[in-house]
């Protein structure tokens, strides 16, 4: 594993080392792994256990992230491992990232190997998935940095809890992130997902750093689906992100420890839409539904990106650039 005595990723304490790739700041005495269950404290370094072992990879429509400005249309390349830092009753992902690195053998595959994998799928981008990629940090920026070395482009799913120390780190090698923004409550983040709050902190920072950010909100029915939730958010957005930043309202299906639970009703999220709305934000997408999800000129109302499922057509003449009334659409187009 290269990079395996990087400052970014731990520092020694007086019984060990502590973990700083996410704010959990796990101390680990030697032999022991983190919250995670994927780091872990070997001899006085720190092994990623996941380092080189994907658990899925396949090629997607980058819209799948979900990322809606950035590269429209493009395929991404997209890899997660074992293992997470959040403990969500309702993950939807959660057949690989609650599970630990013992339960499961899987191959080899090299940083090398993974950007080869991306330019053979005419992928323009390698997205970080499926579970937290902070937890497997180590690897994925050993594949970021060959990725860039191809022109490819980087981007992270992220829920948010890096550390400010690897966010910082990602600059100039991961490009864009969408970030899972579940609530603006600590108690929800502490009690119902068993982690520190400090995903608002990220976002800003990423934001100074220059890197690319949408938000996604999973609204699940009783636990985030309050007006004044979705007043925060919406208000977070405007005040700290700025009103063109990009906000996915997602609906929970149920799935993981809430099976019973009833799937996220149109009312809420159109709610969630109007609330948004109303808060000055111009792109909200409503996901995991049959809302119409095409990219509106916040000027003029032309649709510059029309989306049916998956598939994106584009519309504009000159990238960015409504081509009716010339306003300026925020994003990455190419
Ligand atoms: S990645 Fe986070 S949860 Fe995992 S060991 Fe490091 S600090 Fe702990």
């Amino acid at each position: 594993m290269k990079g395996v005595d990087n400052p970014v990723f731990f520092s020694d304490y007086k019984s060990g080392i502590i973990c700083r790739l996410c704010s959990h700041y796990c101390r680990l005495r030697n032999g022991q792994t983190g919250v995670c269950g994927v780091n872990q404290n070997d001899n006085g370094s720190l092994r990623n256990l996941v380092y080189g072992h994907p658990a899925a990879i396949h090629s997607d429509p980058i819209e799948k992230k979900p990322l809606y400005h950035f590269l429209p249309g493009s395929t991404s390349l997209s890899l997660g491992t074992l293992g997470c830092n959040m403990q969500c009753p309702f993950c939807q992902n959660w057949h690989i990232s609650q599970q630990s690195p013992a339960s499961q053998t899987l191959n080899f595959v090299s940083p090398e190997e993974i950007v080869s994998s991306a330019i053979k799928n005419n992928c323009k981008s390698i997205s970080y998935t499926y579970n937290e990629p902070t937890v497997f940090y180590p690897y994925a920026r050993d594949i970021a940095i060959e990725a860039k070395k191809s022109g490819l482009k980087n981007i992270f799913v992220t829920n948010g809890i890096a550390s400010a120390e690897v966010i910082t780190d990602m600059a100039g090698i991961v490009d864009a992130c969408n970030v899972d923004l579940k609530s603006t409550e600590k108690n929800f983040y502490k009690k119902l997902l068993k982690a520190p709050f400090t995903v608002l902190e990220s976002l800003k920072l990423m934001r100074k750093l220059g890197i690319w950010v949408e938000i996604t909100t999973l609204i699940v029915p009783d636990e985030n689906d309050s007006v004044s939730i979705f007043e925060e958010i919406s208000d977070f957005i405007a005040d700290e992100m700025g009103v063109e930043t990009p906000w996915h309202i997602s609906a929970f299906h149920p799935d993981y420890k809430m099976p019973d639970k009833k799937r996220t009703s149109q009312k809420s999220l159109v709610k969630a839409f109007e609330t948004g709305k109303k808060g000055g934000l111009k792109y909200i997408y409503i996901g995991n539904s049959s809302f119409k999800n095409h990219t509106l000129c916040p000027d003029c109302g032309y649709a510059v990106l029309e989306r049916i499922g998956y598939s994106t057509y584009n519309n504009f003449k000159n990238p960015g650039i409504c081509p009716v009334c010339n306003y300026k659409i925020n994003g990455i187009w190419e």
